[in-house]
């Protein structure tokens, strides 16, 4: 059954205005700067180090859990985070929480099956409708004060450095190819896992919801599409299963735990990867099924 989107009123519309100006900027300022060398390989490194911030840090750690580390490594990996302009972690680990605890049902935040496609990739982020966080399912970091700074009065910070940090590199081409565009690709890329990865591509496992693996939005958000692996074992580091389920954010976690930067890294126990499997399915599903196998 399909729920309507929740209006956005107009105070919505006005918040959105900052996230609608930084596409409009993406768009029309790379027609206007020199696109150079440094530049284009800023934007590529930053855009895959930003990524790490979503996903191992904001997603595998602050929502997930996946693997322990200090409380001084715990900042950077918030830091990190916080500047792919994405809001706070706990901002964003917690709606990422609520949407495992209802996956697909009226109180997901951005289901596509539930409501509509446009909601669940972008509607719900610009919508105004959730702008703080559901704070009793991130008590074990919400009592972390240098983290409840940083996602209240500091967030858009990390961002702002970074940005300032491209122009001293490469002035405004730094800025707008290492930095804007980058960020802009950063949003709709993770944004895919939410939308995409709940529509298209194959289910392993019998989860209660509609989430699949996706081969190409894993190679765009290094890992995240193996998004079905991660609604069945959502408490692991690795979320691609198979050897040629490629998951850099894994790999990186992995080496992390090598220099001692993180440690108890949990992994997929061989029972649970035996668990629900959906053999017959996998491979054949391209369109969305009524109902979730089973
Ligand atoms: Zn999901
Ligand atoms: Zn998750």
């Amino acid at each position: 059954m399909k729920f309507p989107s929740p209006s956005t009123g107009w105070i919505g519309r006005i918040r959105a205005l900052p996230f609608i100006l930084l596409h409009v900027a993406a768009v029309v300022a790379p027609f206007f700067v020199e696109i150079t060398w440094t530049s284009v390989g800023l934007g590529l490194l930053l855009y895959f180090a930003r990524m790490f911030g979503i996903t191992g840090a904001y997603h595998r750690y602050f929502a997930h859990r996946a693997y322990k580390t200090s409380r001084w490594f715990q900042f950077v990996l918030a830091w990190i985070g916080c500047s792919a302009m994405q809001k706070g972690p706990l901002w964003w680990a917690g709606h990422h929480r609520h949407h495992h605890k209802y996956s697909d049902q009226e109180e997901d935040p951005h289901s596509p099956i539930v409501r509509s496609v446009w909601w669940s990739h972008v509607g719900w982020v610009i919508s105004g409708k959730f702008r703080g966080f559901p704070k009793a399912g991130m008590q074990d970091f919400d009592r972390f004060p240098e983290l409840r700074l940083l996602d209240s009065f500091f967030t858009w910070v990390p961002g702002i450095l970074l940005g300032a940090l491209c122009y001293w590199i490469d002035g405004w081409s730094g800025v707008v190819w290492g930095f804007l565009v980058g960020t802009v690709a950063l949003y709709h890329a993770t944004f895919l896992v939410n939308s995409a990865c709940h529509l298209f591509g194959t289910r392993r496992y019998a989860t209660t919801d509609f989430s699949r693996n996706c081969w190409w939005a894993a190679i765009l958000t290094m890992g995240e599409g193996w998004h079905n692996n991660h609604h069945h074992y959502q408490s692991c580091a690795r979320q691609g299963f198979k050897w040629w389920e490629i998951d850099m954010s894994y790999y990186i976690i992995r080496t992390l735990g090598f220099v001692g930067l993180v440690w108890d890294i949990r992994e997929p126990t061989p029972k649970a990867l035996e668990r629900n499997l959906i053999v017959a399915q996998e491979a054949k599903v391209s369109a969305p099924e009524k109902q979730p196998a089973a």
